[in-house]
């Protein structure tokens, strides 16, 4: 067998609730090791076991693991069975698997200089942890002659952390997202466009425990049927954190058409982002979303200064959460490329906010005269049938 060592991050700070949280972490990392025949995840004492079997791939369990939310970080492990065993044969044990991993430590990275890092998880275990730590550096040292202890910039830990049942020995901490894990917050409803922002907004409400249901818009036939794959393609990639999303599709060309018959020209971006709150609003009801999210930032366009996004807000009453709101365009791209959006987000194909789009689009907008504008528009009858005539895609990873 394979083992992993993985630890919880914050939902190890969450007091009383600390069960629960973990409960549902290692619900999740058992979705995602389900795809691994034989896989098995089990909590101990505030560390998370993952075990596969010796033929699995530990790259492939690495990834499927470190993208879970709550997951702080993974170590792949050598489990040494210390029951029965004296604290002295303990030590021996430890020690020559240390040096067993030290060698291919030297082989694969010729890694000159260590340093030993030891925990005693049981405290009925006779040795403390730094005398644990100097006598595995010593049994090291003895058994790699080329190597030299380095306490204060070592090329590698080794680390040692004595269990009741079981030592482990291990030399890589790979981060994972951290955050905490999904289903621990309610779920939400993503505005999801083609762009580059609301993908990173939808994995960072993820990231903070919240279900994620979507809601695009398209104009079809003005906006093309390979535009709203390419969306698909996006929640696509996002389900692989976020587990299945419902995705709910609305056709805006309708509203459009009789904002532009009807309203002045520079208003028409804010009037149409009211309606897919509205829209959006009526979806989230259904699937029982508790808030709206968009990618949108302070500033970055017209409609998000801080007036248009009061006058959006203003339709709804669900919370609008914004999570990129205080980030800049470089450090959303950022997000975008390290979770795997942005190549997708870059194809260049038409949205919905493309077409129609004014001029000179206001930028300050008063909400009175939005209100003007929009009593000469049938709003509810508009909504209603736009909701009516929503389609759903259900979009989800293998193992959901
Ligand atoms: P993005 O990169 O997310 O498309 P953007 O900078 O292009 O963002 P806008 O087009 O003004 O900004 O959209 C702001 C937000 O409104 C988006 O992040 C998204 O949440 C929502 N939104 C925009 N267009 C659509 C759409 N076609 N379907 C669903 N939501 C949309
Ligand atoms: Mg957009």
């Amino acid at each position: 067998m394979k083992t992993f060592i993985v630890r919880c991050g914050e939902t190890a700070l969450k007091g009383q609730n600390k069960p629960y949280f973990e409960r549902m972490l290692v619900q999740r990392i058992k979705k995602y090791i389900s795809t691994i025949d034989g896989a098995t995840a089990e909590r101990l004492d505030g560390l998370i076991f993952v075990r596969t079997p010796d033929e699995a791939n530990t790259e492939d369990t690495l990834k499927k693991v470190g993208r879970v939310f709550g997951v702080d970080s993974i170590s792949p492990a050598t489990e040494i069975c210390i029951e029965g065993l004296s604290a002295e044969e303990v030590i021996d044990a430890v020690g020559k698997e240390a040096v067993k991993t030290m060698m291919s430590l030297i082989e694969t990275k010729g890694v000159k200089t260590f340093k030993v890092e030891a925990k005693r998880a049981d405290k009925n275990f006779p040795i403390e942890s730094p005398q644990i730590a100097r006598r595995i550096g010593a049994a090291i040292l003895k058994g790699c002659k080329v190597l030299s202890v380095d306490v204060h910039d070592p090329e590698c830990q080794i680390f040692v952390n004595v269990r009741r049942t079981y030592a482990y020995v291990y030399e890589q901490k790979i981060s994972g997202f951290g955050g905490l894990p999904l289903g621990t917050n309610g779920k939400g409803l993503t505005l999801l466009s083609g762009g580059i922002d609301s993908p990173v907004a939808t994995f960072m409400m993820a990231h903070r425990g919240m279900y994620m249901d979507a809601i695009h818009f398209h104009s079809y036939p003005y906006t093309s049927e390979r535009a709203f794959e390419k969306v698909k393609d996006l929640a696509q990639i996002l389900t692989t954190y976020t587990g299945k999303i419902n995705m709910y599709s609305i056709n805006l060309l309708p509203i459009q058409e009789q904002i532009v018959a009807n309203c002045p020209e520079d208003q028409t971006t804010i009037l149409v982002r009211r309606f897919m709150m509205r829209c959006a609003e009526k979806i989230a009801e259904k699937v029982g979303a508790m808030m709206l999210i968009t990618g949108e930032s302070l500033g970055q366009v017209a409609s998000q200064t801080a007036e248009a996004l009061v006058v959006t807000d203003s339709t709804v009453k669900l919370p609008v959460m914004r999570p990129l709101i205080a980030m800049d365009k470089t450090e959303i791209i950022k997000i975008a490329q390290e979770i795997g959006t942005f190549e997708t987000s870059i194809e260049p194909y038409e949205d919905c906010c493309t077409v129609f789009l004014p001029k000179h689009p206001v930028t300050k907008p008063k909400l009175e005269k939005i209100l003007e504008s929009e009593s000469k528009l049938d709003v509810e009858s508009l909504v209603d049938a736009a909701v009516e005539a929503a389609t759903l895609d259900v979009i989800y990873q293998e193992f959901e």
